[in-house]
Protein backbone atom coordinates (compact mmCIF):
# COMPACT_ATOMS: atom_id res chain seq x y z
CA UNK A 1 0.00 0.00 0.00
CA UNK A 2 3.12 2.05 0.62
CA UNK A 3 2.81 2.97 -3.34
CA UNK A 4 -0.31 5.10 -3.07
CA UNK A 5 -0.62 8.56 -1.39
CA UNK A 6 -1.43 9.00 2.00
CA UNK A 7 -5.11 10.94 1.10
CA UNK A 8 -5.98 7.76 -1.16
CA UNK A 9 -4.68 5.39 1.86
CA UNK A 10 -6.52 7.17 4.07
CA UNK A 11 -9.76 6.89 2.19
CA UNK A 12 -9.05 3.38 1.30
CA UNK A 13 -8.24 2.32 4.98
CA UNK A 14 -11.65 4.14 5.82
CA UNK A 15 -13.36 2.18 3.54
CA UNK A 16 -11.68 -0.87 4.59
CA UNK A 17 -12.27 -0.63 8.76
CA UNK A 18 -16.08 0.63 8.13
CA UNK A 19 -16.82 -0.50 4.97
CA UNK A 20 -20.48 1.30 3.45
CA UNK A 21 -23.48 -0.41 2.75
CA UNK A 22 -21.89 -3.67 4.00
CA UNK A 23 -25.16 -5.59 4.46
CA UNK A 24 -27.21 -8.20 2.86
CA UNK A 25 -30.77 -7.36 1.26
CA UNK A 26 -33.19 -9.49 1.87
CA UNK A 27 -35.94 -7.40 -0.25
CA UNK A 28 -33.06 -7.12 -3.42
CA UNK A 29 -34.18 -8.08 -6.89
CA UNK A 30 -30.59 -8.57 -7.93
CA UNK A 31 -27.36 -10.60 -6.65
CA UNK A 32 -24.50 -11.22 -7.64
CA UNK A 33 -21.21 -13.14 -6.33
CA UNK A 34 -17.93 -11.97 -7.14
CA UNK A 35 -14.25 -13.71 -6.91
CA UNK A 36 -10.89 -12.67 -6.89
CA UNK A 37 -8.58 -16.15 -7.14
CA UNK A 38 -5.32 -14.37 -7.48
CA UNK A 39 -6.19 -12.47 -4.46
CA UNK A 40 -8.33 -14.56 -2.62
CA UNK A 41 -10.90 -11.61 -2.50
CA UNK A 42 -14.88 -12.42 -2.70
CA UNK A 43 -18.26 -10.84 -2.18
CA UNK A 44 -21.72 -11.26 -3.05
CA UNK A 45 -23.53 -7.95 -3.74
CA UNK A 46 -27.46 -7.09 -3.44
CA UNK A 47 -29.60 -4.72 -5.83
CA UNK A 48 -32.76 -3.30 -5.82
CA UNK A 49 -33.56 -2.30 -8.86
CA UNK A 50 -36.86 -0.31 -9.67
CA UNK A 51 -37.41 0.43 -12.91
CA UNK A 52 -34.12 1.69 -14.47
CA UNK A 53 -33.01 3.28 -11.02
CA UNK A 54 -30.63 1.53 -8.36
CA UNK A 55 -32.39 2.06 -5.10
CA UNK A 56 -30.71 0.07 -2.97
CA UNK A 57 -27.44 -1.68 -3.33
CA UNK A 58 -25.33 -3.95 -0.61
CA UNK A 59 -22.59 -6.22 -0.20
CA UNK A 60 -21.15 -9.04 2.49
CA UNK A 61 -18.00 -10.81 1.80
CA UNK A 62 -14.04 -10.66 2.74
CA UNK A 63 -10.95 -10.05 1.04
CA UNK A 64 -8.52 -7.43 1.10
CA UNK A 65 -8.50 -3.81 1.85
CA UNK A 66 -8.67 -2.26 -1.82
CA UNK A 67 -11.09 -4.95 -2.89
CA UNK A 68 -13.34 -4.16 0.07
CA UNK A 69 -12.69 -0.21 0.10
CA UNK A 70 -13.74 -0.62 -3.72
CA UNK A 71 -16.81 -2.51 -3.13
CA UNK A 72 -18.07 0.30 -0.18
CA UNK A 73 -17.07 2.93 -2.46
CA UNK A 74 -18.63 1.42 -5.27
CA UNK A 75 -22.11 1.06 -3.81
CA UNK A 76 -21.70 4.41 -2.13
CA UNK A 77 -21.53 5.84 -6.08
CA UNK A 78 -24.09 3.73 -7.76
CA UNK A 79 -26.74 4.48 -5.25
CA UNK A 80 -29.58 6.39 -6.51
CA UNK A 81 -28.38 6.00 -9.87
CA UNK A 82 -29.82 4.92 -13.29
CA UNK A 83 -28.48 2.10 -15.03
CA UNK A 84 -27.17 4.67 -17.55
CA UNK A 85 -25.68 6.28 -14.80
CA UNK A 86 -23.72 3.04 -13.31
CA UNK A 87 -22.53 1.73 -17.01
CA UNK A 88 -20.98 5.22 -17.15
CA UNK A 89 -19.36 5.40 -14.35
CA UNK A 90 -18.34 1.89 -14.78
CA UNK A 91 -16.06 3.04 -17.90
CA UNK A 92 -14.44 5.62 -16.13
CA UNK A 93 -13.66 3.64 -13.51
CA UNK A 94 -12.81 0.87 -15.85
CA UNK A 95 -10.80 3.65 -18.20
CA UNK A 96 -9.14 5.16 -15.08
CA UNK A 97 -7.27 1.65 -13.75
CA UNK A 98 -6.67 0.16 -16.96
CA UNK A 99 -4.97 2.82 -18.74
CA UNK A 100 -3.11 6.15 -18.29
CA UNK A 101 -6.05 8.25 -18.91
CA UNK A 102 -6.30 10.78 -16.02
CA UNK A 103 -9.01 10.34 -13.63
CA UNK A 104 -12.21 12.99 -14.08
CA UNK A 105 -12.83 14.28 -10.62
CA UNK A 106 -15.90 16.03 -11.74
CA UNK A 107 -17.08 12.36 -12.87
CA UNK A 108 -15.09 9.81 -10.28
CA UNK A 109 -15.34 11.86 -7.08
CA UNK A 110 -13.83 9.57 -4.37
CA UNK A 111 -13.19 6.33 -6.84
CA UNK A 112 -10.29 8.35 -8.13
CA UNK A 113 -8.20 7.09 -5.08
CA UNK A 114 -7.79 3.86 -6.76
CA UNK A 115 -6.44 5.71 -9.74
CA UNK A 116 -2.89 4.11 -8.17
CA UNK A 117 -3.93 1.04 -8.69
CA UNK A 118 -3.11 0.87 -12.30
CA UNK A 119 0.67 0.42 -11.76
CA UNK A 120 -0.21 -2.70 -10.20
CA UNK A 121 -2.22 -5.43 -12.64
CA UNK A 122 -2.42 -7.74 -9.53
CA UNK A 123 -4.82 -4.76 -7.56
CA UNK A 124 -6.82 -3.66 -10.58
CA UNK A 125 -8.30 -7.00 -10.18
CA UNK A 126 -8.67 -5.85 -6.44
CA UNK A 127 -10.25 -2.92 -7.06
CA UNK A 128 -12.73 -4.07 -10.34
CA UNK A 129 -13.87 -6.84 -8.59
CA UNK A 130 -16.54 -5.31 -7.11
CA UNK A 131 -17.62 -3.35 -10.45
CA UNK A 132 -17.63 -6.75 -12.43
CA UNK A 133 -19.57 -8.46 -10.25
CA UNK A 134 -21.97 -4.97 -10.53
CA UNK A 135 -22.07 -5.45 -14.18
CA UNK A 136 -23.36 -8.99 -13.42
CA UNK A 137 -26.26 -8.29 -10.74
CA UNK A 138 -27.06 -5.64 -13.32
CA UNK A 139 -27.43 -8.16 -16.65
CA UNK A 140 -28.80 -10.75 -14.21
CA UNK A 141 -26.26 -12.93 -14.79
CA UNK A 142 -26.03 -16.33 -12.41
CA UNK A 143 -22.51 -17.58 -12.90
CA UNK A 144 -20.29 -16.34 -10.29
CA UNK A 145 -17.78 -13.65 -11.42
CA UNK A 146 -13.89 -14.42 -11.72
CA UNK A 147 -11.33 -12.50 -12.38
CA UNK A 148 -9.39 -15.27 -14.13
ZN1 LIG B 1 -7.45 -8.22 -3.25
Amino acid sequence: MSELSDLYQEVILDHHKRPRNYQELPAANRKAEGYNPLCGDQLTLFLQLDGDVVTDVGFVGSGCAISRASASLMTTAVKGKTVAEVQSLFRNFHEMVTTDVDPDPERLGKLAVFAGVREFPARVKCASLAWHTLQAALHGDEQPVRTE
